[in-house]
């Protein structure tokens, strides 16, 4: 099986979280610190540990063949690549934001205006859209104390909590774009790459389906059994297994996290009873 090179932050915020599924998917790499390239123990893969903003130079050129990356470095540098799923970890948002004394009432505000941000390319193209002529000043770092300093009227910037932004008293005026960490792919990895990179995806997809899932149990009497099982979104059919107590059983079955709450009220009206909701650490269809 050929070896799959897959880059991964060197540093910064998505380095935890890429460790981590790599981890979940039972794949051993050492952390990287002072190495560039690790292979991993049990999986054929070596890991490249590189600096966020040269990730999608390194995959178009093929230097790698998949990285974990977040969906606003791939749009801000605009490569030729493919995101082959989207992880759920490092959920953040590209807006815009303005001293929060000031009075925004839509977009056509920023005309004329000095933005400071790091992301120019996304932000250039957010106000061609919109048609606004605004004069962009990229920096690289601690974007939010710009209009503090006087050095912009207002800035573009990542938020995940908003508790920068309220620091620095600022308010969050307009979304550009959502962004999550994925994994992408150069687009020319030859037939056998992508086996393995198909073999990581699959244990990618068990992970993160258990992650949506909770295992249920709870008690029900049976002649309840139908009309309890008719209102869970079963994978095929729940287990039933009978309890020690004449004419109760144990139902089991799994649901999607989203659904649990409004689930839970259904199942209880209907005769359920001592409900247990469990993690999955793994789902493998
Ligand atoms: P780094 O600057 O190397 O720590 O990583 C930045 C990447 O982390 C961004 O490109 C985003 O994909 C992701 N990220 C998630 N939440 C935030 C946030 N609140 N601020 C900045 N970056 C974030």
């Amino acid at each position: 099986m050929s070896k799959l090179k897959l880059a991964i932050q060197k540093s910064g915020r998505l380095k935890e979280g890429s460790i981590k599924l790599l981890k979940d998917c039972g794949i051993v790499i050492e952390n990287g610190i002072d190495k560039l390239k690790i292979n991993a123990k049990n999986f054929p893969l070596d890991v490249f540990y590189l600096r966020n903003n040269d990730i999608p130079q390194f995959l178009e050129d093929g230097v790698v063949d998949a990285a974990i990356i977040g969906e606003n470095t791939l749009i801000e540098k605009n490569k030729d690549l493919k995101i082959v799923v989207k992880l759920g970890f490092s959920k953040c948002k590209l807006v815009l934001a303005v001293p929060k004394n000031d009075t925004f009432n839509d977009i056509s505000w920023l005309e004329g205006k000095k933005i400071a941000t790091s992301y120019p390319n996304s932000l250039k193209s957010f106000l061609k859209k919109n048609n606004i002529n605004s004069d962009i000043h990229e920096i690289s770092g601690s974007v939010e104390i710009a209009p503090g300093i006087g050095m912009a009227d207002a800035i573009c910037d990542l938020v995940s909590s908003g508790s920068t932004l309220f620091k620095n008293g600022l308010k969050e005026v307009k979304t550009i774009l959502t962004s999550q960490a994925c994994l992408a792919k150069n687009v020319n990895i030859n037939y056998e790459i992508e086996k393995t990179l198909n073999r990581l995806l699959f244990r990618i997809e068990s992970v993160l389906k258990a992650k949506r899932s909770k295992y249920i149990l709870m008690n029900v009497p049976n002649n309840k059994i139908e009309q309890v099982s008719n209102i869970l979104p079963v994978l095929k059919s729940p287990t039933v297994l009978p309890l020690a107590i004449n004419g109760w059983s144990s139902l089991h079955s799994v649901i999607n996290e989203d659904e649990f709450w409004m689930v839970i009220d259904k199942l209880k009206e209907a005769g359920a009873e001592d409900i247990l909701i469990i993690p999955i650490e793994k789902m493998v269809m």
